[in-house]
């Protein structure tokens, strides 16, 4: 995910697009761009880190031009650095691109433009687009603004992923083309002036009237016109909507917090995780990452180490890897890991989650894990972070920023790596393929699922609100479902402040039904059948001594008195953990609101830990 901004009118663009930027940060900060055109020319200027980085780049200032597009990068593909920022030129510096997406098919396209003797300047998947331009701009025997915009609808034919993208052109000084697929991009408009955004809110101050595309749908734009164009390039009319939204709720897509935005974008995330990874071919392919059976069939130990909601994700897939690929597993809290002298060699793996990568005690651990021999492999949701320059291999969960401290759809994107990972282990392994073959079709069925689980929303609010002046609250679960307790109540504690805690629910017995009395919360989350019937029994037994009870679950529970039961899709336990999360997040947010807290800043917490 990134920022994109672009401006065409009679205003110098540089100011325009900086301040554009700089409300587009939140959806990426790594690096940052901009270019314009100045006497038939390119100018562009980018450069790694915040949009104040780009401010110290000599000359910035001095951009005259009044066509521009800008860019704030998230990055996907490459490194943080000043060659993979955007906005990117084809070989000839004719035509300037910034991408907010993922080209899935990128490496192809770039081998058979190498062959066609182009080359390249960065390591992104974004670089393909403007040579891929050029390379039909050259090809083409139109005239005019048509052959413009035959170039880029070409180009669009052949790129496989999302894209919402803002292209100029030292041939076409005075025009600029925008499209979108599955990544945003809207139109602020005034009759001599236009500006483009990836959100309305960057450019709210400018103009309130907005031009909405739909995927595929081209914008050909000059300064006092904008035409209108389908994927067939015929052209098509459009009409401005007015947008009564302040600035500030607009930034948030609508949403009243970030963390409400970030829940509902997990079908979203979920799906750039499994489209980045898998499944090519019908096989598991991670980027990234490359173990050969040999190697694995030394292996007789996995460890997953990891803090806080990273460790439960570690957790939710600790038993699909024993399962599927037949090795023992086993998860850590990285500041205790780091401090017991694990037994580890060099017929460990080790496995090293971190949203951030940059989380203190997980990267110690990753070291020490290195020192005693074994591979290891990373877990992050940002590209460069400080944990990749320490492990073996680094993955990535493609989740976007996530900005809420809080995390929610890094959680999910974790899981969903982690389950990735472990069918592409057996299929190295060659071993359980039968399996395999059941939860790959399982998990592309997920994002979906998510949505289904999101529209529950309204039930989950009702019976937060009951409850939302409790002092304690309980979750129950066993096996996968216990590791969802632990998350639902780490969620809950983190952002409402109501003390909660999660047991095993066979653990019940040995101590902690002490705390159960009248009219106490009880949460249970039950989607392992073969353990259902016995966590029901020890619901029954706080039931007995008073309890509220909400029970999430994918089971038929028959005629069971619980208090409310939220019913969750079917799916198999392997891949449950992702679903039952979702409305024990939603039920922590309605809480927190309920109680007129801080939703995406809570006390004490800090959303990457760079200190033990
Ligand atoms: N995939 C592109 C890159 O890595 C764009 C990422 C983004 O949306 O910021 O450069």
């Amino acid at each position: 995910m990134c920022g994109i901004v672009g401006y065409i009118g009679t205003q110098k663009a540089e100011p325009i697009l900086i301040n554009g930027l700089l409300r587009l940060e939140y959806r990426g900060y790594d690096s940052a761009g901009i270019a314009t055109i100045e006497n038939n020319g390119i100018k562009n200027i980018k450069n790694k880190g915040r949009v104040n980085d780009l401010l110290s780049v000599k000359g910035i200032e001095n951009l005259k031009g009044t066509i521009g597009i800008g860019h704030t990068r998230w990055a996907t593909h490459g490194k943080p650095s000043s060659e993979n920022s955007h906005p990117h030129l084809d070989n000839s510096n004719t035509f300037a691109v910034v991408h907010n997406g993922i080209i899935e098919n990128y490496a192809e396209l770039r081998k058979d433009l190498e062959s066609k003797g182009y080359h390249f300047l960065s390591e992104t998947d974004t670089e393909v687009i403007p040579n891929l331009i050029h390379y039909f701009y050259n090809k083409s025997n139109l005239q005019g603004e048509l052959k413009f915009l035959s170039a880029v609808n070409e180009t669009c034919k052949m790129l496989k992923g999302s894209f919402a993208l803002e292209i100029i052109s030292s041939d076409y000084p005075d025009s600029m083309i925008v499209v979108r697929k599955d990544s945003p991009l809207v139109i602020g408009t005034s009759p001599t002036e236009h500006y483009i955004s990836s959100d309305i809110p960057a450019i709210l101050s400018f103009t309130k009237d907005f031009y909405l595309l739909n995927d595929l749908e081209f914008a050909y734009l000059s300064r006092n016109s904008i035409k209108f164009y389908d994927s067939a390039l015929q052209e098509i009319s459009k009409t401005a909507t007015s947008i009564e939204w302040s600035a500030a709720a607009a930034e948030k897509d609508g949403f009243e917090d970030f963390m409400l935005k970030e829940i509902y974008e997990q079908p979203k995330s979920i799906r750039e995780t499994i489209g980045s990874h898998i499944i090519k071919d019908g096989k598991c392919i991670i980027d990234g990452l490359d173990l050969s059976k040999e190697y694995l069939q030394t292996i007789n130990k996995i460890f997953i180490v990891a803090c806080g909601t990273a460790m439960h994700a570690g957790l939710a897939c600790k038993t699909v890897l024993e399962q599927i690929c037949e090795i023992s597993t086993e998860v850590d809290i990285a500041s205790e890991f780091r401090y017991r002298n694990p037994l580890i060699n060099k017929n460990t793996l080790c496995i090293f989650i971190s949203q951030s990568g940059e989380t203190a005690d997980t990267i110690a651990a990753l070291k020490l894990a290195r020192e005693k021999g074994a591979k290891t492999i990373a877990i992050s949701n940002v590209i460069g972070s400080s944990i990749s320059r320490e492990a073996d291999y680094t993955i990535y969960t493609h989740a976007g920023p996530e900005i809420a401290v809080a995390s929610t759809k890094a959680y999910t994107a974790q899981i969903m790596l982690l389950d990735i990972l472990a069918l592409y282990l057996a299929e190295t392994l060659e071993i359980n393929l039968d399996k395999v073959e059941i939860i790959k079709k399982e998990l592309l069925e997920i994002p979906s699922k998510v949505e289904e689980c999101l529209a529950l929303a309204p039930e989950v609010k009702e019976f937060a609100n009951k409850v939302y002046k409790e002092k304690d609250i309980f979750f129950l679960g066993r096996g996968l479902d216990y590791s969802s307790s632990l998350e639902a109540s780490l969620k809950l504690k983190e952002i409402s402040y109501i003390h909660s805690d999660a047991y095993a629910a066979g653990e019940l017995k040995h101590g902690p039904i002490a705390l159960i009395e009248n009219g106490i919360t009880v949460i249970g989350i039950l989607t392992v059948p073969h353990l259902v019937e016995k966590t029901v029994s020890n619901l029954q037994e706080v039931i007995t001594r008073g309890a509220k009870t909400l029970i999430v679950t994918n089971q038929d529970l028959g005629d069971k008195k619980f208090d409310k039961v939220i019913r969750i899709p079917e799916a198999s336990e392997y891949v449950s953990p992702i679903l039952s999360i979702i409305p024990m997040q939603l039920f922590a947010y309605y809480i927190s609101k309920e109680k007129g807290l801080d939703v995406d800043k809570p006390r004490n917490l800090a959303k990457s830990v760079t200190v033990e």
